[in-house]
C-alpha cells in the first residue's frame, strides 16, 4: 500500500528550490509517485496508508561522500591531537579488535548516521567486507568504497610521511579485494548497495595504482575516491619525493575527472585549485573535521574554478546535520561574509552535491516524482526551530538530529518515530562503549612509554581484546 504524508511542509532542493506548505507526498513501492496540496492528493489517492505531518517538515534525505564509520572507536581521543594525531602510539588502536568488534563499531557509526539523517553513506576503508553484511542489513543506501594502498611503511608510519617502495604484491592484493567486494555486493540489496573503488591516499599510491583503480571505475561506470591534500606533510613528502605537488600526481597519472570525488583538498594551491577545476573533479568536503584540525579548505575557490562540492563527516562522528552548520559558518569565516553561503546552498551541496558525486542524480537528493523515496521527517515545532518562516535556514542554523523523527530509504521506514528498526541500538551503544574504552585501556597499556597524552576513563569491563 502506498503511504501519504499529508498537511506538510516539504522541502524538495528542486531546481528551484521549491518549498510546499500543506503539501502532501505520496510514496508508492521505492518511489515519489505524487506531490500536491493535501486535499487534491487525497482525493486521487484515496486507499494509501494516511501519516498525518502537521507540524512536521519532509527533507531529501543526506547524502555522507566521505565517512570512516569504525572510526567511531577514536571518539573523544583524536578529535584534539591535529592530523596526523600526535599520540605517540606506533599501532592504530583498531588494529585490537577482532571482527566481530570492528562490526559493532560500524554499527554504532550507522546508527548515528540514520539518528542524524544520512540516507546514503559512502563508506571509505579496506576491508569493507568485514561488517559489510551487517551494514546491508541497516537499510541505508551504501556505497561501499573499498580503499588500499600499494606502499611499504613502516610500523608507525603516519599519513604524510615519506614513501620510498611500492609493491607489486600489495597492489595485486587491493585490486583482488576491490574485486572481490565489486563481486559480492555492487547492486545488492535490491540495488541499494554500489561499489566504488578508492585509492587511500597520494603518498601510498604508485601510479600504477592509480591507473588500475581509475579504469576498473570506468569498466563498471561507477565513481572512484581518494584523499587529496588533507595535511601539510603529504604536500611536502609529494614535492620531496615526486617533485610536483599531489594534484599534479594525480593529473599526470590520469586519476583527476568528472568521476573522482577528492576528499578535503585543504591544502591546495590555486595551481592545484585551477587542474581540480578544469578537469571537473569533485571536492568532498568535511568542513566538522577539517574546523577540528583547525583549518578551513579553499571551498568557494575551488567552487568557481568548477570543482562541483559534495559534503561529508570523515572520522569520529556521523552527524550530517552539524556537518551543514559547520560547512555554512566556516565558509562565511572564511570569505568574511554574513550572507554567504545562504543555508540552502549548504543543503544543496550535502543533497544534489552528494547524488552527484555518487553518479546518482536522477535517483536521489531531492523530493521529485520519480526519484527514489529516500527521506526524512522533521519535527518543526521545538523551541530552536520556530518559527518556521524560512524552515531550511532555521533547521540549518539551529536544527538537531533529535528534531529529525523518522527516515526513510527506498520507501522504507528505517527509522520511525524516533525508533532505530533495523539495528538494535541500546545494545550497540552499551557495546561500542565497552571495546573503546577496553581497546584504548589496552593500547596504552602496552606502550607505556609512548608519551600518550591525555588520560581515559577506565575499561567499563573485564572481556579480552585479540591482538
Ligand atoms: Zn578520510
Amino acid at each position: 500500500m502506498s503511504k501519504i504524508f499529508t498537511n506538510t511542509t516539504i522541502v524538495t532542493v528542486d531546481p528551484g528550490n521549491t518549498v510546499y506548505y500543506g503539501a502532501a507526498l505520496v510514496v508508492d513501492g521505492d518511489s515519489i509517485e505524487a506531490i500536491g496540496p493535501t486535499n487534491d492528493i487525497l482525493t486521487k489517492y484515496p486507499d494509501g496508508e494516511v501519516v498525518n505531518c502537521e507540524g512536521k517538515v519532509l527533507f531529501p534525505g543526506l547524502i555522507n561522500c566521505h565517512a570512516h564509520i569504525t572510526a567511531t572507536l577514536n571518539r573523544g581521543i583524536t578529535e584534539d591531537f591535529g592530523f596526523p594525531p600526535d599520540l605517540g602510539l606506533p599501532i592504530q588502536t583498531q588494529s585490537l579488535l577482532s571482527d566481530e568488534e570492528l562490526t559493532i563499531m560500524a554499527l554504532l557509526g550507522a546508527l548515528e548516521a540514520i539518528k542524524s539523517g544520512t540516507t546514503t553513506p559512502v563508506q571509505n576503508g579496506a576491508g569493507i567486507a568485514t561488517y559489510a553484511q551487517e551494514l546491508a542489513k541497516t537499510g541505508l543506501r551504501w556505497i561501499f568504497a573499498e580503499s588500499g594502498r600499494d606502499a611499504m611503511t613502516p610500523p608507525g608510519w603516519r599519513p604524510g610521511e615519506d614513501v620510498h617502495e611500492f609493491s607489486d604484491d600489495l597492489r595485486q592484493e587491493v585490486l583482488q579485494r576491490i574485486n572481490d567486494i565489486f563481486s559480492e555486493w555492487h547492486g545488492a540489496e535490491d540495488g541499494l548497495i554500489t561499489c566504488f573503488p578508492s585509492a587511500a591516499l597520494t603518498e601510498t599510491s604508485s601510479p600504477e595504482l592509480l591507473r588500475s583503480i581509475r579504469d576498473m571505475a570506468e569498466k563498471h561506470d561507477v565513481g572512484y575516491t581518494i584523499h587529496l591534500a588533507q595535511s601539510r606533510l603529504e604536500i611536502e613528502s609529494m614535492m620531496r619525493l615526486r617533485g610536483i605537488r599531489p594534484a599534479f600526481y594525480l593529473y599526470k597519472n590520469e586519476f583527476l575527472g568528472e568521476r573522482l570525488f577528492a576528499a578535503h583538498c585543504r591544502y591546495v594551491d590555486p595551481s592545484e585549485i585551477a587542474l581540480l577545476g578544469q578537469t571537473k573533479s569533485i571536492i568532498t568536503h568535511q568542513p566538522a573535521m577539517a574546523a577540528n584540525r583547525g583549518v578551513i579548505p579553499p571551498i568557494p575557490a575551488l567552487r568557481a574554478a568548477g570543482s562541483p562540492i559534495a559534503m561529508g563527516t570523515d572520522n569520529n562522528t556521523q552527524d550530517m546535520v552539524e556537518v551543514m552548520r559547520i560547512g555554512l559558518v566556516t565558509e562565511r569565516i572564511m570569505r568574511d561574509d554574513g550572507k554567504n553561503p545562504q543555508p540552502e546552498d549548504i543543503l544543496r551541496e550535502t543533497t544534489m552535491g552528494g547524488a552527484h558525486a555518487v553518479r546518482k542524480t536522477t535517483e536521489i537528493g531531492s523530493l521529485e516524482v520519480g526519484k527514489k523515496a529516500d527521506l526524512l521527517i522533521v519535527n518543526a515545532l521545538q523551541p530552536h526551530l520556530v518559527p518556521t518562516t524560512r524552515i531550511v535556514s532555521s533547521f540549518i542554523h539551529n536544527g538537531q538530529p533529535q528534531d529529525i523523527e523518522s527516515v526513510m530509504v527506498n520507501g522504507e521506514f528505517v527509522m520511525r518515530n524516533h525508533k532505530v528498526l533495523t539495528i538494535d541500538e541500546a545494545q550497540i551503544v552499551r557495546e561500542a562503549d565497552a571495546i573503546g574504552k577496553r581497546a584504548w585501556n589496552e593500547v596504552i597499556k602496552r606502550y607505556p612509554n609512548a608519551g600518550f597524552p591525555t588520560s581515559v576513563a577506565p575499561s567499563s569491563r573485564n572481556q579480552s581484546i585479540q591482538g
